[in-house]
């Protein structure tokens, strides 16, 4: 049997990973779950895969978690310390979807263990790609993407050289407001922005993909995990979701992955691998399909991208800052104290009053550097949007 562990069990992700983990109950074991507040979910999906621990990241939870699993035999565990200690137990297999730079620390610590780690949490690679795969390679661990372009590219560079890669596209659904105009969007509430046409997300990456700083991560992931350089990777709007990244060759040929949107395509071929095994979505029927459509990203709506591509050129802890600065901006957007269009301003500045500290750029990446960066970068946020308030 196959151990595995969850981080984020409890969301969208964890859900869908926990889904296809349910099917086959005989080929896993299932160690750590983690979650935040949903006690009770948490709870419930420990006691249906019986796993060892479940954990929920906030002390005040623990109460509460100790009594839904009461009579059952699972530990119970809260806080940072108990999630660092289900990070370190043994697993072959593990999710990373935790919401957010949170989730970078324990997918380290399963790194070291040498696990493979299945990574939907994209920020870990935006924040830290260096240290995240230093960690995998000093320790015989394994990185499989899961964000569903990461995923397409992996799949189709599968037996291919690597040095005949021209260009690499992500697709973009172009969000909630793919069509408003700019006075909409700067109009636009939390509510509008976390509704999306093809996707079921975390609210969260919902409302990133309204801004594209969901794309914006995603071109620096493509760079993180197989090393591309920034000017080989494109975006490209793709309304139907379905074409999810393509593979330009010397040769002019193009390799393109498709498959239905929904996450649990790309969350099994990452548990299956390196093999592929049936996986229970929608096969695609291109005749119903009709139509692919495609168009450029306009720039002038989605400053994110070309702030992702400063970020790259930058490089060092610049990703940290960005990551940071793109949180903090999300929940001032999500607490009504910017608007929708200054999540973008917000980072922009960020990214000017700290680009130049000779630090960021320069020093050696650790776990340390990047968690006091993405703290200075808070906090620099913080005060940005204090004076856009005033
Ligand atoms: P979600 O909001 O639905 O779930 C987030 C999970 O993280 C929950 O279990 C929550 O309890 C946990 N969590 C939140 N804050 C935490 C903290 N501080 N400490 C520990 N745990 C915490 O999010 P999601 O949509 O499932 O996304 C998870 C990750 O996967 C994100 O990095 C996202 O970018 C990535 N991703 C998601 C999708 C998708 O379809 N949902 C697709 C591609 C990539
Ligand atoms: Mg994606």
């Amino acid at each position: 049997m196959r151990k595995v562990s969850i981080f984020g069990a409890t969301g969208s992700i964890g859900q869908s990973t926990i889904d296809l983990i349910a099917r086959d109950p005989d080929a896993y074991q299932v160690v750590a779950l983690s979650g935040g507040r949903n006690v009770a979910q948490l709870a419930a999906d420990a006691r249906r895969l019986n796993a060892q621990v479940a954990v929920t990241a906030f002390d005040d939870c623990y109460d509460d978690l100790k009594a839904a699993l009461a009579g059952s035999g699972i530990e119970a565990a809260a806080g940072a310390g108990a999630m660092d200690g289900a990070a370190k137990r043994p697993a072959d297999w593990v999710m990373s979807a935790i919401v957010g730079a949170a989730g970078l620390k324990p997918g380290l610590l399963a790194l070291e263990q040498g696990a493979t780690l299945a990574l939907a949490n994209k920020e870990s690679l935006v924040c830290a790609g260096e240290l995240v795969r230093r960690t995998a390679a000093q320790n015989g661990g394994t990185l499989l993407p899961v964000d569903s372009e990461h995923s397409a590219v992996f799949q189709a560079l599968i037996g291919e050289d690597r040095a005949a890669v021209e260009r690499v596209i992500i697709t973009a659904s172009g969000g909630a407001f793919r069509d408003w105009s700019l006075d909409q969007m700067a109009a636009a509430t939390p509510e509008q922005a976390a509704t999306h046409p093809n996707w079921a997300m975390g609210q969260r990456i919902t409302i990133d993909s309204a801004s594209m700083f969901n794309k914006a991560l995603e071109v620096i992931e493509t760079h993180e995990l197989f090393g591309f350089r920034e000017d080989q990777i494109e975006v490209v709007v793709h309304p139907e979701s379905l074409v999810h990244a393509l593979i330009g060759f010397s040769d002019g040929g193009i390799m393109a992955h498709l498959g239905p949107a929904d996450m649990r395509h790309a969350i099994g071929f990452a548990l299956h691998w390196p093999e592929r095994d049936h996986v229970p979505v929608e096969r695609l029927d291109l005749t119903q399909i009709g139509a692919l459509t495609f168009r450029a990203p306009d720039e002038t709506r989605y400053p994110a991208l070309r702030l992702a591509r400063e970020v790259m050129q930058a490089g060092g802890l610049m990703g940290a800052v960005f990551n940071a600065a793109k949180e903090t901006a999300l929940d001032g957007f999500l607490g009504h104290r910017i608007g929708f269009l200054q999540m973008a301003e917000v980072v922009e500045e960020v990214l000017a009053r700290l680009s130049s500290d000779p630090c960021l750029t320069n020093d050696t990446m650790t776990l340390e550097s990047v968690l006091e960066t993405d703290q200075m970068a808070r906090q620099t946020a913080e005060t940005v949007i204090n004076d856009l308030q005033t």
